[in-house]
């Protein structure tokens, strides 16, 4: 079995219509994706009604935007009840800060000397309901600014970058709480990528497991080295967690991502499985 549990559609920052990614899932000889948008569940339904067509699975998931000590930290929550109010209501609040921090980002985009507005931004986010920095990015591509999202990233939109403007986001020790109380799975999203390894120390992935209950972490992802890998199974296996592997994929829109290029064990999926049922999460 091949199983890609973390990917993006263009209901978020992804490229492919829900529809369109689970035939490409199905076409590469995937049997299960994660669809894991950021801070929304909006793209599940239609995943869900082509996943049935495709013959594939799709496990609903979710990529909540948190932070910790001011630092961007990314929690993905497998088979959450999508009608948690709690839960609900604090994706709302990401969402709100995600629309809200486009005014600063243009004004600095502005000042570089790449205007843009907000009618040539939402040309680009579609109907997706979390606007973000990809999105961004296609504009100053659409206006010739950039060659490409990468481009855009590695030169302005950054963490701190000349174009960056800080968002609300959510505590990780709450998100987790969050996660759990609407009967997800939750599990750390590229823990050691981009430099996160500062913040999320081995001591601070042991308070959150050991404490709030953190179930995994992803291991295998395109953003960690193999040492860095190698650490942190040594350390998930030391501290009980789960070790995903996924692709973290977002069609056009991020190379080296492609769908598939890292999957997880059967095992761990199953117990993922096991866990949700258990609780009476969304399967
Ligand atoms: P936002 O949701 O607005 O914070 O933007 C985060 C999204 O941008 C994530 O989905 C990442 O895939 C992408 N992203 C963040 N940092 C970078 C980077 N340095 N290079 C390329 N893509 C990035
Ligand atoms: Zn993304
Ligand atoms: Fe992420
Ligand atoms: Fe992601």
């Amino acid at each position: 079995m091949r199983i890609d549990l973390h990917t993006h559609s263009a209901v978020s920052d992804g490229t492919d219509t829900p529809t369109q990614l689970v035939r490409k899932a199905a076409e590469e000889g995937l049997d299960v994706i994660g669809l894991t948008d950021h801070d929304t569940f909006d793209g599940l339904r239609e995943a869900r009604l082509a996943a049935a067509e495709a013959g594939i699975t799709v496990l609903p998931g979710l990529e909540m935007s948190c932070k910790l000590d001011g630092a961007s930290v990314h929690l993905l929550g497998y088979g959450c009840d999508p009608h948690n109010q709690p839960l609900l209501d604090e994706l709302t609040r990401v969402r709100v800060g995600r629309t809200g921090r486009l005014p600063e980002m243009l004004l600095k985009l502005t000042d570089l000397g790449m205007p843009i507005s907000e009618e040539e931004i939402a040309q680009h986010v579609g109907g997706s309901p979390s606007l973000g920095r990809p999105h961004v990015a296609d504009a100053m591509v659409a206006k010739g600014y950039v060659k490409d999202r990468q481009e855009a990233f590695d030169k302005y939109l950054y963490e701190g970058g000349p174009a960056y403007a800080n968002r609300y986001s959510c505590d990780i020790r709450r998100g987790i709480e969050l996660v759990r109380r609407a009967n997800g799975v939750a599990v750390i999203a590229h823990p050691w990528g981009r430099g996160r390894d500062r913040e999320l120390t081995p001591a601070v992935l042991s308070e959150l497991t050991l404490e709030y209950r953190l179930e995994g972490v992803e291991v295998d992802h395109p953003d960690h080295n193999q040492a860095t890998r190698q650490r942190l199974r040594s350390l998930a296996a030391g501290l009980g967690l789960l070790a995903l592997g996924s692709s973290d994929h977002h069609g056009l829109g991020k190379v080296g991502h492609a769908l598939g290029c890292e999957t997880t064990p059967v095992e761990v999926y199953e117990e993922i499985i096991r866990r949700i049922r258990q609780r009476g999460g969304q399967l």
